[in-house]
């Protein structure tokens, strides 16, 4: 029977080789044949909401699999077991984790706590050998960032960022365009992230687990979202916070921030990240020459898409599992993102994070 590599290697080379061959042609191609490389063997750390949602997309993934488990939780460690397949010998609990250090069955970790639990997770990770995935925001601080990206080196492992957006094809598309020359040169982002937060009991809510508010969660989106759609770092950030539920909204978790930035190129980008507000979710890129609209913009999907020139036609793919196949390709092949989702990048919107936070609290421009 042939494998996958030989019949690439026999068969279609000659076909994807051909230079005038369409790159989406090029992918519906491989996508045809069976997969027979390497599969990224995958521990989820942190069996709740998102891990839920990462644990059922990866049931469609070629190159990433779910072989461990670590929980705080006997009862959903046995009942994710059996839903997934996971072999008990591959389940930890928090204390105990740093066995991993000696199963080869895991090649990665991926830490889906609340964030106030991040460093210290990856860096035990870090320790033990593997290599992480962090989701977003990868710390509370830069400061804390900063030990994560250096333990990760120091340990010789590889640090991830959950960004999937930095796969999702639509955003791909729009970047393609603004790089293309499409847009001409970038003079404004909007970025509007938000939605109206339930439970004051819950982690999201606790400064100490969360390590802010609204910010953290989900305006780090539009701090993202402006970086790889204007294509510069900022330079120096303003912002302003508002609050209509003190009670719900304590000390240092903030309800709503507008903030701008300004980027080198003289591009400004206005933004708000707010827990007040149901369905916020837009950019906006505007050139000296046309537009890009993606609304919604960074949901799970489908992301939909415009410019100037009618609408953006790109296929909707689980997000998560298109992230997890690409880290899988990262890892093996060393294939480079088009936007980065390392660690260095994590840290990067964790510095504007404070930058932004400072500049509340003095009500001055704060330069990055
Ligand atoms: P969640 O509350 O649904 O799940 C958190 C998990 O961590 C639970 O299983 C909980 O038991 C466990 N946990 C371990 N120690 C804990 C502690 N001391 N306190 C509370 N819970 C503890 O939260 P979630 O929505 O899954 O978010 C987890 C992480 O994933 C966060 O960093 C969040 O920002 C991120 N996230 C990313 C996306 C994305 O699209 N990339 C989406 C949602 C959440």
């Amino acid at each position: 029977m042939k494998t996958r590599r030989s019949f690439i290697q026999t068969v279609a080379a000659p076909i994807l080789a051909l230079p005038l061959l369409d790159n989406e042609i090029r992918e519906k191609l491989l996508a045809d044949i069976p997969y027979d490389g390497p599969v990224l063997k995958v521990a989820l750390m942190g069996l709740g909401g998102y891990a839920t949602i990462v644990a059922n997309a990866m049931q469609s993934c070629t190159k990433a699999k779910i072989t461990g488990l670590i929980s705080g939780t006997p009862s959903k460690l046995t009942a994710w077991q059996s839903k997934y397949g996971v072999d008990p010998k591959n389940c930890y609990t928090y204390q105990d984790f740093d066995a991993i250090k000696n199963n080869k069955d895991i090649d990665i970790v991926y830490v889906i706590t609340p964030n106030g639990l991040h460093k210290d997770q990856v860096i035990r990770v870090a320790k033990a050998g593997k290599h992480v995935i962090c989701e977003k925001p990868m710390a509370i601080n830069a400061a804390e960032g900063k030990q994560m990206v250096d333990a990760c080196a120091k340990a010789g492992v590889k640090l991830f960022v959950g960004y999937r957006l930095h796969f999702e094809a639509t955003t791909l598309e729009v970047i393609r365009l603004r790089k293309a020359g499409e847009f001409g040169s970038i003079r404004f982002f909007q970025g509007l992230s938000g939605f109206k937060i339930g439970d004051p009991t819950q982690w999201r809510l606790d400064k100490k687990l969360a390590g802010g508010g609204s910010m953290m969660d989900i305006g780090i989106y539009s701090i993202n979202g402006a970086r790889y759609m204007v294509g510069e770092e900022p330079v120096w950030v303003t912002a302003q916070e508002t609050k209509t539920d003190p009670v719900k909204f304590k000390e240092g978790v903030d309800e709503t921030i507008t903030f701008q930035m300004g980027f080198p190129s003289g591009a400004i980008a206005s933004c708000l990240s707010t827990y007040a507000m149901n369905h916020l979710d837009r950019f906006f890129l505007d050139g000296e020459k046309g537009f890009a609209e993606m609304l919604p913009s960074t949901g799970y999907g489908p992301i939909k898409g415009k410019t100037n020139n009618g609408e953006i036609t790109q296929p909707h793919v689980t997000h998560q599992a298109k992230q997890m196949d690409e880290l899988a390709e990262i890892i093996f092949s060393a294939k480079q993102p088009v936007v980065p989702v390392d660690g260095g990048e994590g840290l990067k919107d964790l510095r504007i994070i404070d930058a932004i936070f400072e500049a509340v609290r003095t009500g001055k421009k704060v330069m990055i």
